[in-house]
C-alpha cells in the first residue's frame, strides 16, 4: 500500500463506541443496529445460554423492541412478552408457533377481518382445522370444542356490532377442556380489560391502533403465561421474520405515555356522540356498549367497568350506499379511513371495507347494512364532531 493511500481522509473514518458521559438522555435513544458486537467468544455463549444479557442480531431482538414490550407488559400484567411487525403478526405467530398439523381451533365469528381470512384460508393449507362460533353464546362456543381443538382466540368486543363476548364463560370452557385461550385485545385495551388476569393465557394486540395512537407505525404484541408458549411465539416469530423497525417501536413507547389520557377523553367523546347520534332524527340505531340500549350493555359493564371503549357503531334511517356516500362526502374532515384507535376520529363503512368480502345475506346476518358506520372516536373537542356530524347527516 503506498504512502498516498494510508493517509486518505476516508481510510480514518471507521465505527468506535459512542461516548456517553456522566449525564443520560432522558429520551430513549432510537438504537437502529442490526448487529451487537460481543467482547469474547465466552460473553456470545453466555448470551446465547442466558447466562448474561446482550442482543445478537435485531432479527432476534433489539432494545427498542425489548422496552415496549416491557412497557405493554407492565399494562397488561405479562412477563416476556414479545413485539411484533404488526398485528396480525401477533396473530399468525400464537396460532402457527403453537399449532400444527391435525391440530384444531376455534375462533371467534366476529374476528378481526384478516384473523378471519387466516382461519378460513390459510391455516386448512398447513393442515390446521378451524371453526368459527359466537363468542356471545356460550353453549355455541362449548358445540364447537373438539377432542383436538387446542387453541380459542376471541376478541371482547366485536367489530363493528360491538357486541361483548361471555369472557367468564369463555375463560371457564377453556380451562375444562384443557384448551389455550388466546384473547386479541385491541379494542378492549388494558383499560378495559386484562385477559391474563382474567384467566386467558395469551395476550395479543395489535399495537397500530389505541396503544400507539397515531396510525403512523404498524406493529403487534402478543405475551403467554407459560415460557414453553412463549418460547414457541418467538421462534416462529423471529425464524418467519416478524421483526419491528427499531424507529417504529420507538414512536409507539412515546405514544404509550399519553394512552391513558387519550383513552379517557376518547371514550368521554364516544359516549356524548353516541347519544347525541341516537337522538338524531335521521339516524335508525346506535350501538354503543356505554349505553343502556346496547343488547350486551350489563355485560360489558361488568367486564370492562366504566371503559367502554372509543368505537360507536350507528345506522342510517335510510341504509343505501347512495346516503352512506353522501354522508362520507358531505363529512370530508372526518376521514373515511379503515382504521381505529387514531388521535383523530375515522369514519368506516364495512359494507365497502372490512366486511366486504361477505354477501349481503351474510352482512345481513351481523346486522351490517349499507348504512351501518364504525366510528372510532379521537380526541378532538367534541363541539367539531358534532358539527362534522351535523352536516354529514343533513346531507342524507
Ligand atoms: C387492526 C387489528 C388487527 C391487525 O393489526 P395490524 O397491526 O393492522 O396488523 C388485529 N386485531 C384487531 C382487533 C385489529 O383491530
Amino acid at each position: 500500500m503506498s504512502d498516498g493511500r494510508k493517509n486518505r481522509p476516508d481510510t480514518l473514518v471507521r465505527r468506535t463506541e459512542l461516548r456517553s458521559g456522566v449525564s443520560r438522555p432522558v429520551v430513549t435513544p432510537i438504537q437502529p443496529s442490526v448487529v451487537y458486537a460481543s467482547p469474547s467468544i465466552a460473553t456470545l455463549h453466555a448470551q446465547y445460554e442466558g447466562g448474561a444479557h446482550g442482543y445478537t442480531y435485531a432479527r432476534e431482538g433489539h432494545p427498542n423492541a425489548e422496552l415496549l414490550a416491557r412497557k405493554i407488559d407492565g399494562m397488561e400484567g405479562a412477563e416476556g412478552g414479545l413485539i411484533l411487525g404488526s398485528g396480525m403478526a401477533a396473530v399468525t405467530a400464537t396460532i402457527m408457533g403453537i399449532l400444527g398439523q391435525g391440530d384444531h381451533i376455534v375462533g371467534g365469528n366476529q374476528l378481526y377481518g384478516r384473523s378471519l381470512r387466516l382461519m378460513h384460508q390459510d391455516l386448512a393449507r398447513f393442515g390446521i382445522a378451524t371453526s368459527l362460533a359466537d363468542p356471545t353464546d356460550i353453549d355455541a362456543m362449548r358445540a364447537a370444542i373438539r377432542p383436538d381443538t387446542k387453541m380459542i382466540l376471541v376478541e371482547v368486543i366485536s367489530n363493528p356490532t360491538l357486541r361483548v363476548a361471555d369472557m367468564a364463560g369463555i375463560v371457564a370452557l377453556a380451562k375444562e377442556a384443557g384448551v389455550i385461550l388466546a384473547v386479541d385485545n385491541t379494542f378492549t385495551t388494558p383499560m378495559g380489560y386484562k385477559p391474563l388476569q382474567e384467566g386467558a393465557d395469551i395476550v395479543i394486540h395489535s399495537v397500530t391502533k389505541l396503544l400507539a395512537g397515531h396510525s403512523d407505525v404498524t406493529l403487534g404484541y402478543v405475551a403467554a403465561r407459560d415460557a414453553t408458549q412463549r418460547r414457541a411465539i418467538y421462534d416462529f416469530a423471529v425464524t418467519v421474520g416478524m421483526t419491528p423497525a427499531p424507529q417504529e417501536c420507538w414512536l409507539a413507547e412515546r405514544g404509550l405515555y399519553t394512552f391513558p389520557l387519550r383513552v379517557a377523553q376518547a371514550q368521554a367523546n364516544a359516549a356524548e356522540l353516541a347519544d347525541w347520534l341516537a337522538a338524531h332524527p335521521k339516524v335508525a340505531r346506535v350501538l354503543y356498549p356505554g349505553r343502556a340500549d346496547h343488547p350486551d350493555h350489563r355485560l360489558a359493564a361488568s367486564l370492562v367497568g366504566l371503559a367502554f371503549g372509543n368505537m360507536v357503531s350507528f345506522e342510517l334511517k335510510e341504509a343505501t350506499e347512495a346516503a352512506a356516500d353522501r354522508l362520507v362526502q358531505a363529512a370530508p374532515d372526518l376521514p373515511f379511513a379503515p382504521t381505529l384507535g387514531d388521535v383523530g376520529t375515522t369514519l368506516s363503512h364495512p359494507a365497502s371495507s372490512s366486511h366486504r368480502g361477505l354477501t349481503p345475506e351474510g352482512r345481513a346476518a351481523l346486522g351490517i347494512s349499507d348504512g351501518f358506520f364504525r366510528v372510532s372516536v379521537g380526541i378532538e373537542d367534541l363541539s367539531l364532531l358534532i358539527a362534522d356530524f351535523e352536516a354529514g347527516l343533513a346531507a342524507v
